[in-house]
């Protein structure tokens, strides 16, 4: 089974889900944030690559999740009856890989400039403190 969630898929998951983080609200075109697809089921716990199974994530939440199953990663944010909520919702909305084929031949700026940043050489600098999206969800160290 292939581990490799192509691209345009990537790019539905962010349509589907407005292109914000369903944990912390970090908006992939405006605010800077770099998103990612996060294993709603962790791989390592058996989660697999199924729109379903995926939602987007700001890099710094899916660094803050790691494998940490999804109730008690949320459990531990200031919001977690509104994220709950968002993550509900997303994995009910349909893929809309139509749209993203499209954008995905034909990129405007904020797409380019999502990806430049999402660029592995451009991931937030682990050296650096980290990003505001910590800061507006708290949440306990482990
Ligand atoms: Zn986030």
């Amino acid at each position: 089974m292939s581990q490799w969630i192509r691209r345009s898929t990537r790019l539905a998951v962010y349509l589907r889900d407005g292109l914000v983080c369903v944990y912390c609200g970090a908006d992939g075109r405006h605010g800077g944030a770099v998103l990612v697809v996060d294993h709603l089921v962790p791989r390592v716990l058996g989660g697999g690559n199924d729109p379903g199974n995926l939602a987007t994530a700001c890099w710094t939440c899916n660094a803050r999740r790691r494998a940490v199953p999804l109730w008690e990663f949320v459990a531990g944010l200031d919001d977690a009856e509104a994220i709950r909520r968002r993550v509900r919702n997303a994995r009910r909305r349909a893929l809309p890989r139509q749209e993203a084929r499209e954008l995905d031949q034909d990129p405007p700026d904020w797409l380019v400039a999502l990806r430049e940043r999402s660029d592995a050489g451009r991931r937030p600098d682990p050296l650096e403190p980290p990003s505001e999206a910590f800061h507006l969800w708290p949440v306990a160290a482990p």
